[in-house]
């Protein structure tokens, strides 16, 4: 497993950038509502400090960054027009947005920066070339800096133009930027220096898109919850009845496997025992509560009931490191969204105690955020996807990029 702790001359810390034009690939890949306004500002004001970093140092700074998935050329909705005015207030200075990304004023633009200066690039998804990782679009982004920093923690796991190819061209002048070294950091604290008792808590919808994380998590962790839907493949697996609850049929041999694994490597499965079932997907099903293997046909097992949150945050609370990925229900209904308030609560209240927490994928971060918890807890990743890679034991691109 990758160390960046080892790569000291890969740090920003111990670089001076006076008198340079740095390229740093940010993460701007901000939620905009139907006005595109940007209704979550968090992964622009997480990439301040590298770029304040570079100013103070001297240099001046060119922004690469992506915003959704345009389908080819260039679309209004996924310009990153919005962004360069609240960066300015942000960085309190201006930015200059370049459209057409190697244009003549692109060029004219890279070539005056003086020390203090900010470029922004539009879109670079505009550009097929982008997400093929192509190599003279990586060099022609390239030749505008005498640095390079990745700071897109949340892009670490594609092998893109911008958080890879580019690399290549920097052989002595490529870096981690502040955020990505810190996302690195906690997760190579979990993975190799955790405390026990150390707790995962994986849930979600599909068992299939967390075998692996699941999997590699196995010889580390000495308790392991899950809940969400993918629960009930493994309570069908071990016998339950789950009636219409989400299933992956194909996986029940897999659970079933993984269970004998747990029970050798002597890690604690922890399955809810109840559940909050609904004769409906809906909002306005009707609900009961029942036993999590005796699910009636025709009812779906929901949410996590209140015994398995009082189970589950008992254990949370007498655990050293806590690591939670995946909501317990489907907590954007407000019926069914108890589960995961209560696990954001217990895993804020284990931190309190002196655990090491991080919380990664979308949803997670999403309800720890919704219950104002995001400052209680040790970690929360930015990176939904990349993080889960990491966690899976798989070698990030963007990082294997700095390092080579
Ligand atoms: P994932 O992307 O795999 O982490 O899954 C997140 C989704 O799982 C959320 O949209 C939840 O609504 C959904 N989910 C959680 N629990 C259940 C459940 N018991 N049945 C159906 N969907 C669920």
């Amino acid at each position: 497993m990758l160390n960046v702790m080892n790569f000291s001359s890969k740090q920003i810390s111990n670089v001076n950038f006076k008198g340079k034009k740095v390229l740093i690939r940010v993460d701007f890949n901000v939620p905009l509502n139907h006005n595109r306004q940007i209704t979550d500002d968090t992964r622009i004001r997480e990439s301040l400090p590298t770029i304040n970093k570079v100013l103070h140092d001297g240099g001046s700074v060119i922004l690469m960054s992506h915003l959704g998935r345009p389908t080819g050329g260039f679309e209004m909705d996924y310009s990153l027009t919005p962004i360069a005015p609240y960066l300015s207030k942000l960085l309190n200075r201006n930015i200059i947005l370049t459209r057409e990304l190697f244009g003549q004023r692109t060029l004219d633009v890279a070539k005056e920066l003086k020390p203090g200066d900010v470029m922004l690039m539009e879109n670079l998804r505009f550009y097929p070339e982008e997400i093929a990782g192509d190599e003279e679009f990586a060099k022609r982004l390239a030749s505008m800096g005498d640095a390079y920093i990745n700071d897109a923690f949340g892009t670490a796991h594609r092998e893109h133009a911008s958080t890879a190819t580019i690399a290549r061209f920097f052989p002595n002048a490529k870096y981690f930027g502040l955020l990505l070294e810190n996302e690195i950091r906690n997760l190579n604290k979990l993975l190799n220096e955790a405390q026990p008792p150390f707790t995962a808590i994986i849930g979600g919808a599909k068992v299939s898109s967390k075998i692996d994380i699941i999997k590699n998590l196995l010889p580390k962790v000495d308790n392991m919850i899950i809940g969400g839907g993918m629960a009930f493949t493994f309570i069908k697996a071990l016998g339950g009845n789950v009636g219409d609850s989400l299933i992956e049929n194909d996986k029940i041999d897999m659970a079933r496997e993984m269970v004998q694994e747990m029970m050798l490597k002597g890690v604690n499965l922890y399955l809810p025992t109840d559940a909050i079932c609904a004769d409906q997907f809906s909002d306005e099903a009707n609900t009961q509560l029942c036993n999590a293997d005796e699910i009636p046909d025709k009812w779906m097992g929901l949410d996590i009931g209140p015994k398995s949150c009082r189970r589950f945050a008992e254990l949370i609370n007498k655990s050293q490191t806590v690591l939670w990925n995946g909501p317990m229900g489907v907590f954007e209904m407000e019926s069914f969204k108890q589960g995961t308030k209560s696990m954001a609560i217990a895993v804020a209240s284990s931190t309190i105690s002196g655990a090491f927490s991080a919380i990664g994928g979308g949803d997670s971060v999403a309800a720890i955020n919704q219950y104002n918890l995001a400052d209680q807890v040790s970690y929360v990743s930015t990176g939904g996807g990349a993080m889960l890679e990491y966690l899976e034991g798989r070698e990030l691109p963007g990082v294997r990029a700095i390092l080579e």
